[in-house]
């Protein structure tokens, strides 16, 4: 695209190969990271708070609380607010500000988890399941299924927030982002890939790993894993199977059904488009409570958080 304004760093929001874009500074250093520099980007950083004029729009970010550097994209025109969430929840997060409501007059809002039935329970709850698993089986490795962008990070924080402090041991995939995580000044602890490991047994250790290593090869040299799995969708018995997560842990980067509902309220906006996930339940709800509503089918989407 000629210009692109990217709410975050995830694969189904952020793609290579635009002439101009515009994002965080955090969100930018992801993209780096993800492919290859972008030599061929004109790559304009703006901070959350700050906003720019393209043509007669004013253009601003507002945290998003989804992950390192996520935003929500604030468009102004003629005394009129729109404003595109991205991904967002609203429980708080160790690793980037909380959201922020903006009260506008268009919400385009994300609806991965838009049913009622989606109801995330507390992240110290899911990380108590993990060590009280860690504290019951001593000898045993811990293999923990987390994506790369944000869960990876998020989980090592919480890990330190219950009092976990010895070494975290990662999959090689998960290197990179987890230092760019520490440079941008989250401290993940004592972390150290696998592949470093001397004489180590991995006994009673915790080992993160993407979702997709837990079933291949690499996991094998591991003594009688757990296969724990990181996810919002841990909610849904047969993900859970479907990922061979013998101990699923809910915990999402995104708004479950209350959440949802409350930035509705919260944003106040009297017009709402859904997309990126359930529209139909989220729209339905919306209409109820007087909200002129639609869903908004968008091309390239992807479960990032499966
Ligand atoms: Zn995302
Ligand atoms: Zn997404």
């Amino acid at each position: 695209m000629p210009r692109a304004v990217i709410t975050h760093g995830h694969g189904d929001h952020a793609r290579p190969g635009h002439r101009k874009a515009l994002a965080t500074p955090e969100t930018l250093a992801i993209m780096r990271t993800r492919f290859q520099d972008m030599p061929d980007t004109e790559q304009q950083a703006l901070k959350y708070g700050e906003s720019v004029r393209i043509g007669e729009v004013e253009v601003g970010f507002a945290p998003a609380g989804h992950i390192l550097g996520s935003a929500q994209a604030v468009l102004a025109y003629k005394g009129q607010r729109i404003v595109v969430s991205g991904d967002y929840k609203r429980r708080p997060d160790p690793t980037c500000p909380p959201f922020e409501p903006v009260p506008c007059d268009v919400f385009i809002t994300e609806a991965t988890f838009a049913l009622p039935v989606f109801h995330h329970p507390s992240d110290a709850g899911e990380i108590g399941k993990l060590l009280r698993s860690l504290a019951t089986f001593p000898e045993r490795t811990h293999l923990v299924g987390v994506y790369a962008l944000g869960k990876c990070q998020r989980v090592i924080r919480l890990l330190r927030e219950a009092g976990y402090e010895k070494r975290i041991w990662l999959h090689g995939g998960l290197m990179s982002l987890c230092k760019l995580y520490q440079e941008h000044g989250v401290d993940l602890g004592d972390v150290a890939p696998v592949s470093e490991a001397i004489l180590e047994t991995f006994k009673g250790a915790i080992v993160l790993c993407p979702p997709s290593a837990i079933a291949d090869r690499w996991s094998r040299r591991f003594a009688e894993p757990i296969a724990a799995v990181c996810s919002g969708w841990m909610n849904v018995r047969a993900r859970a199977r479907q990922r061979g997560a013998e101990l699923p842990l809910i915990i999402s980067d995104h708004a479950d059904w209350p959440e949802l509902t409350q930035t509705l309220k919260d944003v106040g906006a009297p017009k709402v488009w859904v997309t990126h996930g359930r529209e139909e339940a989220l729209v339905h709800y919306a209409r109820g409570i007087g909200i002129d509503a639609e869903a908004l089918h968008l091309a390239g989407r992807e479960e990032e958080d499966s």
